[in-house]
């Protein structure tokens, strides 16, 4: 197995009997099996917020197919995940995407995050869904050169930007957030949005509309078409307006918000073989080729599968019965049902 970054010492590795990449609803509800099971997860995910593709991309929508629940909110479905792996106290690493995956030669792993966070870990979950949720780009040539410089998708520290020209890019919510926060202490902002219409919260929209009214900000309806640079520096953007025209605006930094999508990212390079961007598992334990990793929900492939929610279920549930065999060879797992066996129910915490 191979991986793009090389693990550096940066902290203290956490020893780990299981680590999960991926907190959608596959990832949470492997948390559970492998409770259920007596084994404590660390599930680590580049959100900063459980839920996967449910909570990203379609919080408020309903869900029909969840089997006992006629209906239920994709949200909704994400905090009753959350709510029924309590008892198992999973350590969520939330805002850090896995960037690298080695075997060691002791039979464990080694993984690194991007936020410097190591773990070996005896056997790993891959439930990494479409990928790792992604901001989208500003889709200007040269951009990329500027990133985390003069370019940002999320603001680290606001204060870097007080006494600056921002552009501000987006027309949601984390876009007049940070119009509305900046408004004052930057030295000019302008909002750029390819409409009109603004998908944020109205009270925010109306104190934006009020800030532009009283000349505090500017807002220009169009789209990022080239950056303006000077030697090293970028000195500001180029913006198509939708009615055809092109502005100039100078600005020091440049920040966009036009959401997160899911990206595959490092896992392409951890040197499993991928098929349409997804990893061949077996359908007795949905191990990789990899003895002790295993790949569940949409990050998996198999003859058959299908993408859905519950195949995720079905999948972590047998993935939690092979990693059981995997740290304890010797061991025969038995087969208990929660609604009888004492010992499970002493794990979820039934009648404390
Ligand atoms: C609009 C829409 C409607 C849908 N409706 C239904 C429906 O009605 N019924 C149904 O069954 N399914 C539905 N689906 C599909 C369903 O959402 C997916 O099957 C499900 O989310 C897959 O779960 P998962 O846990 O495998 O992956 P995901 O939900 O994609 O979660 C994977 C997580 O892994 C994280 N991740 C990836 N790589 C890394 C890394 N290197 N480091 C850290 N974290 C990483 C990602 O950030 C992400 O949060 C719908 C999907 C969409 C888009």
């Amino acid at each position: 197995m191979t991986t793009d970054t090389t693990l550096s010492a940066t902290s203290q590795p956490v020893e780990a009997d299981a680590v999960i990449v991926g907190a959608g609803p596959a990832g949470l509800f492997q948390v559970f099996e492998l409770g259920l099971l007596g084994i404590k997860s660390h599930i680590v995910d580049t959100l900063k917020h459980p839920g996967g593709q449910c909570a990203e991309l379609y919080p408020d929508k309903p869900i029909y197919d969840i089997p006992a629940l006629p209906v239920c909110g994709a949200q909704e479905l994400v905090d009753r995940l959350m709510q029924q792996i309590k008892p198992f106290g999973p350590e969520f690493h939330f805002g850090e995407e896995v960037s690298a995956l080695k075997a060691r030669e002791d039979g464990r792993f080694d993984l690194q995050t991007s936020a410097g966070t190591r773990f070996i870990a005896k056997a790993v979950v891959i439930a990494a869904g479409l990928g790792s949720f992604q901001p989208r780009r500003l889709g200007v040539e040269g951009g990329e050169a500027f990133e985390g410089r003069q370019i940002h998708y999320r603001v680290k520290n606001a204060v870097d930007f007080h006494g600056k020209h921002l552009v501000i890019f987006g027309g949601g919510d984390s876009a007049l957030d940070w119009v509305i926060d900046l408004s004052g202490k930057a030295a000019s902002i302008t909002q750029v949005h390819r409409r009109p219409e603004f998908r944020a919260a109205p009270a925010s929209v109306a104190r934006m509309k009020e800030l532009v009214a009283a000349g505090k900000m500017k807002f220009v309806e169009g789209t990022a078409a080239a950056l303006r640079i000077a030697g090293d520096q970028l000195t500001g953007v180029s913006v198509k307006r939708t009615d055809g025209g092109m502005e100039d605006l100078d600005a020091d930094h440049l920040l966009a918000f036009f959401g997160l999508h899911p990206k595959l990212g490092p896992i392409a390079d951890w040197g499993f073989a991928l098929d349409k961007k997804a990893i061949a598992v077996d359908t007795a334990k949905f191990q990789t080729s990899v003895p002790g990793i295993f790949a569940i929900g949409d990050i998996n492939t198999y003859p058959g599968k299908k993408k859905l929610i519950l195949s995720g279920f079905h999948e972590a549930a047998l993935a939690a019965f092979a990693i059981a065999e995997h740290l304890n060879p010797a061991k025969k797992v038995h087969l208990q049902y929660t609604t009888t066996s004492p010992i499970m129910q002493k794990r979820l915490g039934v009648n404390e």
